[in-house]
């Protein structure tokens, strides 16, 4: 059993931001870092809908543009990507579901204490996430390694993909294996792979 909450003990930050200011900001108790320069380079990214992710040091940064607003969340390297993103989505729908966001900020004298109760709702989100069901961790070979790995994959992905099996690569350790993932879960081939950037 793997314990997701406590693997994001290793968060360092989650932001929800429009593009001209910050609406929402979690951090871990005592955590006084900033990340605004982060947060300025996510905003010139300009693509909705598609999650994109930065390694930056020892930190891992995942961010969404869903409409008008952008999710951000970043971590020590610890945590992997798949685990980010399932975190983001639940994040946003809660978000959604307790506020409406669209509307305050078209009013344009939104507050940011308006939403500061939202911190009850990580501390929430983060306790209780292997009660969600929304992502499971696959026991996967990797030939380079010469061992079995296990990755996180968010259900999301998996149940609405368009067809199986679906391709997923994980880097590790200088290298990268492509997996295929049916609808079951189930490993139906792994391939070490090159990459390039
Ligand atoms: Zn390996």
């Amino acid at each position: 059993m793997v314990e997701y909450s406590q693997i994001l003990q290793n968060l360092e930050f989650i932001n929800i931001s429009t593009d001209e200011f910050t609406i929402f900001e979690w951090k871990p108790p005592r955590s006084y870092k900033s990340f605004i320069l982060d947060l300025n380079i996510v905003k010139q990214n300009p693509v909705s809908n598609i999650f994109f992710h930065i390694f930056k040091g020892n930190m891992k940064i995942v961010h969404i543009r869903i409409n008008n607003l952008i999710y951000t969340a970043g971590s020590n390297n610890k945590v992997q990507f798949q685990l980010l993103e399932a975190l983001i989505e639940k994040v946003s729908i809660e978000f959604n579901i307790k506020y409406d966001i669209e509307s305050y900020i078209s009013y344009g004298n939104f507050s940011t204490t308006m939403v500061n109760s939202f911190n009850e709702n990580i501390e929430d989100i983060i306790a209780g996430f292997n009660n969600f069901d929304i992502v499971k961790v696959l026991k996967v070979p990797c030939m380079v390694c010469n061992t079995v790995l296990p990755i996180i994959v968010k259900k999301s992905f998996i149940e609405n993909a368009e067809s199986y099996p679906v391709p997923l690569v994980y880097m590790h350790k200088g290298h990268s294996i492509l997996c295929f993932i049916d609808k079951n879960y189930d490993i139906r081939g792994v391939e070490l792979v090159n990459i390039t950037g």
